[in-house]
């Protein structure tokens, strides 16, 4: 029996559409415990300003690569 190996899922940053989480932050361990992703994700302003951002970005990704 071949032993196998786990593949750990890229984590990606919520806060950079398509981007990995490149542990940009002091002291975190991915997007589950980065402080700046609790800071826009507790602020309403910053929530909603993340969410446009989000909506472009994909809107962009649809017009260059038309499925
Ligand atoms: S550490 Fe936080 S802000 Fe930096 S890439 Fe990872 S999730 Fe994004």
């Amino acid at each position: 029996m071949t032993p196998r190996t786990r593949v750990r899922p890229d984590a990606k940053c919520p806060l950079r559409p398509g981007q990995p989480c490149t542990l940009c932050q002091l002291n975190v361990t991915g997007p589950q415990d980065c402080g700046l992703v609790q800071l826009v994700m507790e602020d309403d302003e910053l929530r909603e300003g993340l969410h446009r951002f989000q909506l472009a970005a994909r809107q962009r990704e649809g017009v260059e690569n038309p499925a």
